[in-house]
């Protein structure tokens, strides 16, 4: 006799249940969506002992009648697809008619519920799968469904729930992204017996992201930045944090396709695009983008939990997301405020040892006030133009005349006063933010100019080396970079990027090839291009400690007016940090 059985239909729904109950947190999804495609405009959430103990669900929706009560926790029964016509543009949050029959095969279950034009309720209840008959009972309208003891019947799984207190935190997470994603529903989330949110339909988007983040939200909310853009029936909605309250991970970045959280890898790639060079390497901006398209543009039956989803044409996704956030980014003021002590704790520093940027920071204000006066005229050193040609040279005569609203600190920082207060800029940062704009401006166009050396400088390459350069050889000489062979392990660079005069020609190839080694796979010419110019700004800007004349502090200011986004660094560190008048008259006691 043969070994295979067809498993009995309990035990096909608790595997079933495998795939879309993974946790308390998933009840507690599927259940708050199908409220929400019930048409309910109110639900209560209410969990006790991280959802171990009870999860309940409390609807002002459509309700079901007696009849789709008894039939709601069978497997494969929902009323929102008949055909298969219909998989092709689903406008429910659910479809597959999974949900309720696995929460009901590994729970206890009961289920009230009254529709509008009923005069009763009724209910139903189900003991991991064996349900009980539907009986009337009294009830407001709408639908409540309460899980108790989870998984109580599978140790197994019971025993990889954590605690309480993570297990709520799950809970939270999937409740803040349909919260997110619903500002116009009233959401109440309720943990032993105590009210953790209340959110009312009447709150915009900012007031519930200030309410969902509360111990960020002075960070989050004030520092938001609202993009939109509606092309090819793609239609978008974001509020993009600025770069100073980005995080060390992608967990602030939420992302709806017609209301649902998804998670999609093109997207989260244009996001990170859109930062590029606005961020430091490795952090991750916050970011809460909604994206409303035609149900038919694609698939989300892809994933159990509907989590992914396939786009007919993830190019347009990418590049309008990508295009619409950069173009935010770049047109924005997103230089730094500065930090000044809070009023009531100006006195105790002890409370907190700032890192050396802030101290550095700190010392260059007090050095400003205390020297709140022109400074000698300093003698011309070797700092090159940002552009071959510009005239940096301002007569003597015109900077003395010239009102000076600048300092150059600690050969260091620029102090400059602005309309709103004052700015600090560090003067490599944004030099080497110039000039990396400069250089992509040029390669954009043409070749970079260069000019030949009097003397060839030789250099000896190591095998991989003289193999990545022959790789690269259209690089090089987009760059202007002429080499040429000079023996068997040797070769001499003959022509050098007139940009680039005050490098070391030797000194940046070297680099150069470094980088190459390094960057062999996997990166594309644009992004490769983009590392090295990167490399080129941050070697041929001014350094710090370096004393700069008037005339040079004069263009360095006036070429920061003219950069494209010139409050960071390519390498997304601040360039300017700025204060105001009515922060300092605050910290002087004035107001
Ligand atoms: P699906 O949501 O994929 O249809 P479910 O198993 O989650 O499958 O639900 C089955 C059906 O039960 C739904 O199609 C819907 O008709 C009904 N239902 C579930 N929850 C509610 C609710 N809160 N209010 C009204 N009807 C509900
Ligand atoms: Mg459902």
């Amino acid at each position: 006799m043969g070994k295979i059985r067809i498993l009995d239909q309990n035990m096909i729904n608790m595997i079933a249940a495998g795939e879309v109950i993974e946790r308390p947190a998933s009840v507690v999804k599927e259940l708050m969506e199908n409220s929400i495609d019930a048409g309910a405009t109110k639900i209560t959430v209410t969990i006790e002992d991280g959802g171990r103990k009870l999860i309940s669900i409390t609807d002002n929706g459509c309700g079901m009648d007696a009849d789709d009560l008894a039939q709601a926790f069978e497997p494969h029964t929902t009323s929102k697809i008949k055909t298969s016509s219909d998989l092709l543009g689903i406008s429910t949050l659910g479809f597959r008619g999974e949900a309720l029959a696995s929460i009901a095969s590994i729970a206890q279950v009961r289920a009230v519920s009254r529709t509008k034009d009923s005069t009763g309720a009724n209910c139903v209840e189900i003991d991991c799968g064996s349900k009980g008959g539907v009986s009337p009972c009294s009830a407001d309208y709408g639908t409540t469904i309460q899980i108790r003891d989870i998984f109580y019947k599978l140790p197994a799984r019971r025993k990889f729930l954590k605690t309480a207190n993570t297990e709520m935190g799950h809970i939270t997470e999937q409740f803040t992204r349909i919260a997110l994603a619903n500002e116009n529903l009233d959401l109440t989330l309720i943990r032993n017996g105590k009210e953790l949110y209340r959110l009312s339909d009447k709150d915009d988007l900012r007031r519930r992201i200030t309410e969902l983040f509360p111990i960020s939200s002075s960070d989050i909310s004030e520092n938001l930045i609202k993009a939109e853009s509606s092309e090819k029936g793609l239609h978008i909605h974001a509020l993009m944090g600025m770069p100073l309250i980005s995080r060390t991970n992608n967990r602030f970045q939420y992302v709806f396709l017609n209301g649902r959280f998804i998670r999609d890898k093109f997207i989260s790639h244009a996001i990170k695009e859109a930062y590029r060079g606005l961020l430091e390497p490795g952090r991750f901006p916050v970011v809460f983008l909604f994206i409303n398209m035609s149900f038919e543009d694609y698939d989300v039956n892809v994933h159990p939990t509907k989590i992914e989803v396939r786009f007919y044409n993830s190019n347009l996704v990418h590049s309008q997301i990508l295009g619409a956030l950069r173009e935010k980014l770049l047109g924005t003021d997103l230089e730094m405020p500065g930090r000044l002590p809070d009023v009531q704790n100006a006195q105790s520093t002890s409370r907190y040892s700032p890192p050396v940027r802030d101290s550095r920071i700190a010392d260059a204000m007090a050095e400003f006030f205390k020297k709140h006066r022109p400074a000698q005229m300093q003698q011309q050193l070797g700092f090159r133009p940002s552009a071959p040609g510009k005239v940096y040279a301002v007569s003597r005569e015109k900077s003395a005349q010239y009102d000076r609203k600048y300092l150059q600190i600690h050969d260091s920082f620029i102090v400059a006063q602005t309309e709103e207060g004052f700015v600090i800029i560090d003067q490599h940062a944004l030099h080497e933010r110039i000039m990396y704009e400069d250089l992509c401006r040029r390669i954009r166009k043409n070749k970079l100019q260069s000019q030949r050396l009097l003397i060839p400088e030789s250099f000896e390459v190591t095998v991989s080396g003289a193999e990545a350069l022959k790789a690269n050889a259209e690089l090089t000489d987009k760059l202007g970079i002429e080499l040429v062979p000079f023996g068997p392990r040797t070769m001499a660079v003959q022509a050098f990027p007139t940009l680039l005069s005050g490098v070391q020609p030797l000194d940046f190839i070297q680099d150069l090839i470094d980088l190459l080694d390094r960057k062999d796979a996997g990166l594309d010419a644009e992004r490769l291009l983009d590392e090295v110019l990167n490399m080129a700004a941050c070697k041929a800007a001014i350094k710090a400690g370096q004393k700069l004349t008037d005339s040079e502090i004069e263009q360095l200011l006036s070429d920061r007016q003219n950069a494209e986004s010139a409050s960071r660094c390519p390498h997304g560190r601040p360039t300017t940090i700025k204060f105001s008048i009515g922060d300092l008259e605050k910290q002087f006691k004035r107001t």
